[in-house]
């Protein structure tokens, strides 16, 4: 748990937000009974695959060749992400790697595990990005070791359009500020919906060098 929210848990601890049970953000029974841990499949167009792995068909225009998702995004998943991102509940993101960093157990420890940085607007908006706090939370359990290697332009925002637009309005949105040449990458980020986000960042990885990209979300929109 992050230490500033463990503090503040002293004096206000959280309420379950499926029961409101007091203790942690989502209590162990909601966690059994109301979450339902997703098949394997492509993040794009959704078709089983193995070990999460793009399909060939959406493989060909982009450079994630796998997208674990823990969850679809509804129900008291979706609740943990709101309450994350827009309820400034910075122990949501520990929440998260818990049930993230399973699925990432097979991955040998030359995988980087590298946050896909939030709009600083928004940063700014929440005072923490929560996309950090999660690879952080996500790499200390998985034992991957964590590398804030990429930087968001300030002028990218995503607007209620299309997926091709998305795309190319996130195009040059991602830049690289490390050597990760030769390097195998897991991008870490809370939900994956178009999946253009995910696509720019791993675009701007493979320009620098990466050699395998995959990502690991907590939900698929
Ligand atoms: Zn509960
Ligand atoms: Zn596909």
């Amino acid at each position: 748990m992050d230490i500033l929210d463990s503090m503040v848990g002293l004096f206000a601890p959280h309420h379950c937000l499926g029961c409101g049970v007091i203790g942690g953000l989502i209590c162990g029974v909601c966690m059994d009974q109301e979450i339902a841990v997703r098949h394997s499949a492509c993040y794009r167009c959704n078709k089983l695959t193995k070990d999460y792995k793009t399909c060939v068909g959406c493989k060909k225009s982009n450079s994630l060749s796998r997208v674990y998702a823990f969850a679809d995004l509804g129900g008291l998943v979706e609740s943990l992400v709101y309450a994350t991102k827009f309820d400034s509940k910075r122990s949501g993101s520990g929440v998260m790697a818990n049930m993230l960093y399973p699925l990432l157990l097979d991955l040998n420890a030359e995988f980087l595990v590298v946050p896909v940085p939030t709009a600083k607007v928004r940063v700014r908006q929440r005072g923490f990005d929560h996309s950090v706090l999660l690879a952080r939370h996500v790499s200390r359990k998985s034992g991957l070791e964590n590398a804030h290697v990429l930087s968001r332009s300030g002028k990218t925002r995503q607007v209620g359009s299309t997926a091709n637009q998305r795309r190319s309005q996130l195009k040059d949105a991602f830049s690289c500020r490390a050597d990760v040449a030769g390097r195998d990458i897991v991008l870490v980020d809370d939900v994956v919906s178009t999946g253009a986000t995910l696509e720019a960042a791993a675009g701007a990885l493979r320009s620098a060098g990466a050699r395998r990209i995959f990502a690991a979300v907590l939900a698929r929109a």
